[in-house]
């Protein structure tokens, strides 16, 4: 019952406050739930993280809801993506969409911590390749540079941190930002990101014969993680799979 707050005694000195002691201990100072505004010792509390993140039939390779376990949409079933799995906590939509943009947008970095655990803890029963090494999908220099942090590593670290995996934020680089890919077919999409992600090549041995998982916030059509995908594999990786915050769930083709 992570959200509870507790009255403490009366006659004690630290009274009217949240036991900062025990959440020092604990691993956090006491904080407001992000959702329900319950004390938590993180921003988003256990009880939320639970009820917001039911676990729903998706399709096996890219997430979609369905009406069925283990199955693939039709668009998977007609041309397979090139990453084998997608692993979300839920539909973009409330709070996701909220919590994301607070992340991404206002700086909330704080918020990375419950919710890579949250992530984490969704990945056994996603019976995936065992992934050993985490990457982040990521920004171009020049976006970096606006943002101050790339929101996929601030996920991906914690990811690999709470199951032990290497994780590494300079191996997939992008070259270049490609212009608004709102309102475009899934071909040019795809043709707008062909040459957009690059391996570095001083680094590309760590992929060789490696399992990968790319993390990031939401997978929209999967466009994105799909040309990332394409150049871990070509630069050796045995198989790529995505973890994600949330996936939209109708595409926009
Ligand atoms: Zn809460
Ligand atoms: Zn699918």
């Amino acid at each position: 019952m992570g959200g509870q707050y507790i009255e403490p005694m009366q006659d004690e000195p630290s009274a009217r406050q949240p036991d900062f002691a025990h959440a020092w201990r604990r691993g956090g100072w006491p904080r407001l739930c992000e959702l329900c505004r319950a004390w938590s010792t993180q921003s988003l509390c256990l009880d939320c993280l639970a009820r917001l993140a039911p676990e729903l039939p998706r399709c096996v390779r890219c997430a979609l809801p369905l009406g069925g376990a283990g199955l693939r949409c039709g668009d998977c079933l007609r041309e397979p993506p090139p990453f084998v799995r997608c692993v979300t906590l839920g539909d973009y939509g409330f709070p996701w969409d909220d919590l994301i943009t607070a992340f991404k947008f206002r700086d909330r970095v704080d918020l990375a911590g419950p919710l890579a655990q949250a992530l984490a803890a969704r990945l056994p029963a996603a019976d995936s390749p065992p992934a050993s090494l985490v990457l982040p999908v990521p920004l171009s220099a020049a976006r970096l540079a606006e943002r101050g942090h790339n929101q996929a590593w601030e996920l991906a670290r914690r990811v690999a941190a709470t199951l032990r995996l290497q994780a590494d934020p300079r191996t997939l680089l992008r070259l270049r930002d490609t212009a608004h890919q709102v309102g475009l077919g899934r071909e040019q999409r795809a043709a707008n990101l062909r040459h957009a992600y690059w391996v570095d090549p001083a680094r590309a041995s760590r992929l060789h014969g490696r399992h990968v998982a790319l993390v990031d916030d939401v997978l929209t059509t999967g466009a994105t993680a799909g040309a990332a995908a394409q150049a871990l594999l070509q630069a050796g990786a045995v198989s790529v799979q995505v973890w994600v915050l949330a996936r939209t769930p109708r595409p926009q083709d």
